[in-house]
């Protein structure tokens, strides 16, 4: 093929890519909608019905499920639905690693499966595989959600978070088919606070979408230095990480308007978010079904107990997740529809932080480790995996394995983007290593007290 029909080729994949995107983003949010209006025996029948022709469909296809339910002794033929789920076994991260590639329905061709990758907050990285265009459909249940609080495709959009940008040579980056102005608070400090935001009422956007930890960052420098954004924002819009009542009266303080939450995690097995008046967490049952399990992984049903939030997942087909435990934790809200809504979507009260996963700061206050906003982007491009060792308050060592040569340079880099914690009474030391342990259960902590 010459280089011009090869060019030719790209054209006519990019414009079906777009197309095809586009369709999986409106089918998305019009499956989200039409579960809006569900009763709760319709929404019980539906799931039993998705949850036995997944699990029949993994046992048949997927060598990884067939070996995991066999060895666990279970008869898929058997399996009813929701009352039957506590027979299969769960799964975690763990299992990604270890068995990713045997979790990906065989006889796909490669063009056809979009591969990602996860693990954050958890300190673990793992790669996940869909069919082309899952981010689409689930950015289409992500419209179903900001539908409820007035959020319109066209509106326009400034993301704020704190990922290098352009390998961290640009501050933000304008999506025009999006309306969508990026925004890095990587570098954010109260020297160049001036120029983000000049370009936020540049951009003059109604909402600002946010990762929790980066908008908190923001708002904690507009604060200290006297500043507010002049444009009328409608709203922030949260996502990507736990969202604190103390965040949310901090950006109604700071930048007006109203504030929404949705939970979701890397593996996609799961999305819920906030309705219109309340701040609980409907979960899309067209997008997956919520388990909440004890310690012995067993069921929770009573509300206001915390348990792990584990989730199986409806959109993908290329590389399901079958009662994938998510490390996350949250609480029932009370049975029955929502008070607020009426929906009887599964719904949390609250999303708690990751267990273990708090860091002591020298005046005693207990900081989500996930917060710390250089834990996304360019520190993930150079480790494979971190952990938080903390004895004393105010002091930790940061141990990861380094997934490239640690150059000097490097380190300085790491060191860099940390050294705001300071001054927020955090000292902390850094240790390259060549390994990091799991716990027996096969999990990785973020934080260890020893
Ligand atoms: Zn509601």
């Amino acid at each position: 093929m010459s280089h011009g029909q090869a060019g030719i080729a790209r054209r006519v994949t990019g414009y079906l890519g777009v197309f095809t995107r586009r369709r999986l983003r409106r089918r998305g949010y019009r499956e989200s909608k039409a579960a809006d209006r569900w009763s709760e025996d319709e929404l019980r029948a539906y799931h039993d019905g998705r949850l036995a022709e997944l699990v029949r469909f993994a046992a048949a296809r997927i060598p990884f499920y067939r070996d995991l339910y066999a060895r666990a002794g279970v008869d898929v033929a058997r399996f009813g639905g929701t009352a039957d789920l506590h027979h299969l076994p769960t799964i975690t991260k763990a299992d990604l690693l270890r068995h990713g590639e045997q979790m990906i329905r065989p006889g796909i061709p490669e063009l056809r499966i979009a591969r990602y990758t996860t693990g954050g907050s958890t300190g673990t990285i793992a790669t996940l595989a869909g069919a082309r265009g899952i981010a689409s459909l689930e950015q289409g249940c992500i419209d179903a959600l900001w539908d409820r609080v007035g959020v319109h495709r066209r509106d326009r959009m400034v993301t704020l978070r704190g990922a290098l940008l352009d390998d961290g040579r640009a501050l933000s980056q304008y999506d025009r088919a999006e309306r969508r102005l990026t925004i890095s608070t990587y570098h954010l400090n109260d020297g160049n606070v001036p120029q983000i935001v000049r370009l936020i009422d540049d951009y003059r956007p109604a909402w600002l979408h946010v990762y929790p930890s980066a908008a908190t960052l923001l708002a904690n420098i507009l604060q200290r230095t006297g500043r507010r954004l002049s444009c009328p924002l409608r709203g922030v819009l949260c996502g990507s990480e736990a969202v604190y009542p103390w965040q949310v009266q901090l950006f109604a303080e700071v930048y007006g308007g109203r504030t929404y939450a949705h939970y979701g995690h890397g593996e996609s097995a799961l999305l819920g978010g906030w309705c219109e008046n309340a701040q609980t967490y409907h979960f899309l049952p067209n997008h997956g079904y919520v388990e909440l399990l004890d310690d012995q992984q067993q069921p929770i049903s009573t509300p206001d107990v915390s348990g792990e939030i584990t989730g199986t997942g409806y959109l993908n087909r290329v590389m399901p997740l079958i009662r994938y435990r998510t490390a996350d934790y949250g609480a029932w809200d009370q049975p029955g529809g929502c008070p607020a809504c009426g929906r009887h979507h599964q719904r949390l009260a609250r999303i708690d932080g990751r267990i273990q996963e708090y860091l002591t700061l020298a005046d005693g206050t207990r900081f989500p480790a996930t917060n710390i906003n250089a834990l996304h982007g360019m520190f993930f491009a150079l480790i494979y995996r971190f952990q938080f060792a903390q004895q004393q308050p105010g002091r930790a060592l940061l141990r990861f394995v380094p997934a490239v040569e640690m150059t000097p340079e490097r380190l300085a880099e790491i060191r860099a983007a940390f050294a705001y914690l300071p001054a927020m009474g955090l000292e902390l030391e850094f240790q390259p290593v060549s390994e990091i342990p799991y716990t027996i259960s096969g999990k990785q902590r973020v934080v260890v007290t020893s």
